[in-house]
């Protein structure tokens, strides 16, 4: 698991190189590569900068191009020094070899900023018609570093006093020239979300065992997300600390059990059918509750239908999911749609079981909810209980994506911030 970093797309390359490629999130070859790519780009646009610029003076020249020099290759801070100390020497064993070859590179053309080689290229104004000084390689490098696209600063666009003759065009053309062998700005790709990718483990295992998928509405009535569930008019969960309602008979749906129902009417058994979806419930937001989360319920129904098939399924899902090596354990527990109903605990994924932090020394997670379905509630889905039997389940994904990911805040889900979901 990758622990939560800061963005780096904001920062300068001044910043940049004052941190390390483990600060800057630079895990591959490929981020290695961009980011060499900006500092020789970088490079050249500031020598580009300071050779369409006219010097004062003789001696004005060499402090010019003694300034840019030693920006970046002075001994001590100078950028190519802090890329050596800072990405190079602190670099892992698997970026080295790449970090090296690109350093390497830059170092060979990073000859151009020599003061020896800098000087051949920049002109000098003739005193007497020049107005104003040249602006320093600090400023203009300041200014370019505002926009990493533009190619120099604005001043370079000016009418420039003509000595040698150029006509303003080739000065504009000189300031405005880009190297088009340059790669292009690498765009970021997006990802699924940590909860899709979840949910989708999750769907393919039971799909692999011939369960479809089906889904219901999230603006539910009443009667499906309570009264047909065999949820009693006194029952605690119907009570708008609980649940929200649109209307006294409409609710957004607290589970997503009641597609169960609706999945009876609809097809009748047997049925083998998995519900994934988002619920709502009135909870205020924390580290472990979100007013909106997601679900996912089984439901087989067919004849001779028992406990065991229960448990043997989600034997074998837990395996699927989390290893061959985890178990799973089951307590007896209430729910008014199930009866018998169980809680179902794996052994702890962390510590193998032997009691850590996360499994609270206990060495089980409990995981979700089951039970054989409640006779009445098949009654109520048109299905006879003296001819088919059948069994749920239901989970929380977000849990599941939690524990699977290492997420200690459920909120990091749901708050679309890229720095954290850029890590999926
Ligand atoms: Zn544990």
């Amino acid at each position: 698991m990758r622990p939560y970093r800061m963005q780096t797309l904001a920062m300068t390359l001044d910043e940049k190189v004052r941190r390390t490629l483990v600060d800057l999130d630079v895990t591959d070859a490929a981020g290695v590569e961009a980011l060499f790519t900006e500092v020789r780009a970088a490079m050249e646009r500031e020598r580009s900068a300071l050779v369409a610029s006219a010097a004062a003076s003789q001696a004005d020249r060499e402090k010019l191009c003694k300034a840019l020099r030693d920006r970046w290759l002075a001994r001590k801070h100078g950028l190519l020094s802090s890329i050596d100390e800072q990405w190079l020497k602190v670099a892992s064993k698997e970026l080295k070899p790449a970090v090296g070859r690109h350093f390497n590179e830059l170092r060979k053309a990073s000859s151009c900023m020599e003061v020896s080689e800098l000087a051949k290229e920049v002109r000098v104004a003739d005193d007497s018609a020049r107005p104003k000084a040249a602006a320093s390689p600090a400023a203009l490098a300041e200014d370019s570093w505002q926009n990493p696209v533009r190619p120099a600063a604005p001043s370079f666009y000016q009418p420039q006093p003509n000595t040698l003759g150029w006509g303003q065009d080739d000065i504009v053309g000189a300031a405005q020239a880009s190297d088009l062998t340059l790669p292009g700005n690498r765009r970021p790709q997006g990802s699924l979300h940590p909860v899709t990718q979840m949910q989708r483990e999750i769907e393919e295992i039971f799909l692999n065992l011939g369960f479809r998928i089906e889904s219901g509405p999230e603006i539910e009535s009443v009667y499906y997300n309570f009264d047909a569930l065999n949820i009693p008019e006194s029952h605690p969960s119907r009570d708008d600390w609980d649940t929200i309602y649109i209307n006294s008979q409409t609710v957004l749906r607290t589970h997503t059990s009641p597609v169960q129902i609706r999945a009876m009417e609809k097809y009748g058994a047997p049925l083998y059918i998995i519900i994934p979806g988002k619920c709502y419930r009135h909870d205020n937001p924390d580290a472990s509750h979100s007013p909106m989360f997601h679900q996912i319920e089984g439901l087989a129904i067919a004849s001779d239908i028992t406990f065991a098939d229960l448990k043997g399924t989600l034997d074998f899902f837990a395996r699927k999911l989390f290893g061959k090596k985890v178990r799973t354990r089951f307590q007896p527990s209430f729910f008014p749609f199930t009866e018998p109903s169980g809680e179902v605990a794996i052994s702890c994924i962390f510590c193998g079981g032997e009691g850590c932090r996360v499994c609270k020394e206990s060495g089980w997670i409990e995981v979700m909810g089951c039970g054989m379905v409640h006779p009445q509630v098949l009654r109520n889905g048109g299905i006879d209980p003296e001819k088919y039997s059948g069994w749920a389940f239901g989970l929380g994904v977000d849990r599941f994506a939690m524990m699977k990911y290492d997420i200690n805040d459920i909120q990091l889900l749901f708050q679309s911030d890229v720095r954290f979901l850029q890590q999926f």
